[in-house]
């Protein structure tokens, strides 16, 4: 229970007039007006849910528009269940609204939802709303459905396996830098930092074919660093075959590979699969989840990650990714 100042109706006209809306549709969001919402996995499916925060002056910026902020909100969340192989079906939405937030503002954030959830088939389920001394705080809790069993994990890499990427690399990295040094152009870019693509029909085509997954997000070495750690294998990447953007490769030069892989945001998904299906996930790659992926490299016994240049010499990789503390 909050209050707010004149310009913003109460906690509760603004849910009914922005949230409720979006919650319309989901039968157990129960039109928002409950403690809770009810989620009914569909027999044979578990629930898989994942959270993310967004946090003004950390993950956004306090101009970026609302439409876009609430976006990538969601967005983020969706990447990862996507990289579990899971269909999205709702989300919560937890707002921490500072006073200077206008009814604008909160407009074009429920708008930019309200595209999502149709482009994304996942409906509002519920949420909190609260008023903070600091800066805009957004965190999303979303969730989805697999078959029993079947969610992807970071665990499952063999030695022997093949390691695959989705889409390009440090394109959001890049497109970050322009926006904070306030380069002109740079529209592609930009867009990919601004507004992710989860890439939702690749992860669940990875489903029962990839031994591990997961979403990049603090960086392409950094994150498969975590599948080689939970794993307990090494993985060694071949720089060159990093699939790398034509826009990136005109702001960052041809020689930006290593940065590329050690910067955030890129949304996509890095995956392992068994070496006798890699005809098989290029096909379905291509086919059924009409998304580029690349193979970067492979799976071996050890530890770590390693990134290997032509005359396999290796790149000491300093500073892998993004770390908050
Ligand atoms: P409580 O006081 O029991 O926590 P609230 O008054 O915070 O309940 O919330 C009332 C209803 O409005 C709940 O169904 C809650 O899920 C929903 N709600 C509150 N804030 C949001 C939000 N930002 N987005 C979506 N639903 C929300
Ligand atoms: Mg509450």
């Amino acid at each position: 229970m909050t209050s707010f100042n004149s310009e913003r109706p109460s906690e509760f006209a603004l849910i009914a007039e922005l949230f409720a809306p979006l919650a319309k549709s989901a039968p157990g969001a129960l039109g928002l007006t409950d403690d809770a919402a009810l989620i009914a996995p569909p027999p044979g499916y578990e629930l898989v849910i994942t959270t993310d925060t967004l946090v003004e002056g950390v993950h956004f910026l306090a101009d970026d528009p609302a439409a876009s902020i609430a976006k990538k909100a969601l967005r983020v969340n969706l990447s990862d269940l996507a990289a579990k192989g899971a269909e999205a079906a709702g989300y919560l939405l937890a707002l921490s609204l500072p006073r200077t937030v206008d009814m604008n503002w909160l407009r074009a954030f429920a708008k930019g939802l309200s595209e999502d959830q149709r482009l994304f088939d996942v409906l509002l389920h519920g949420g909190d709303t609260t008023s903070t001394p600091g800066p805009i705080s957004i965190t999303i809790t979303a969730f989805g459905f697999v078959p029993q069993g079947m969610m992807i994990r970071r665990g499952g890499a063999k030695p022997g396996n093949l390691v695959f990427v989705s889409g390009t690399i440090g394109d959001a990295g890049a497109g970050l830098e322009a926006i904070k040094t306030k380069t002109e152009g740079h529209a592609y870019l930009k867009e990919r930092y601004g507004e992710p693509s989860p890439r939702m029909k690749l992860g669940r085509a990875l489903r029962g074919m990839a031994s591990a997954a997961l979403d990049v997000s603090d960086g392409l070495l950094a994150d498969l660093a975590h599948i080689a750690e939970i794993s307990g294998v090494r993985i060694e990447i071949d720089a060159s075959r990093i699939p790398l953007s034509q826009e990136l490769r005109a702001l960052w030069g041809d020689d930006c590979v290593v940065r590329a892989a050690s910067s955030g945001d890129d949304y996509e998904i890095a995956f392992t699969v068994p070496d006798n299906r890699q005809g098989l996930v290029k096909e379905i790659a291509k086919g059924r989840a009409s998304t580029s992926i690349t193979e970067i490299g492979r799976v071996v016994a050890g530890q770590g990650v390693v990134l290997l240049v032509e005359n396999a010499r290796e790149i000491p990789v300093l500073r892998a990714g993004y770390t908050h503390f």
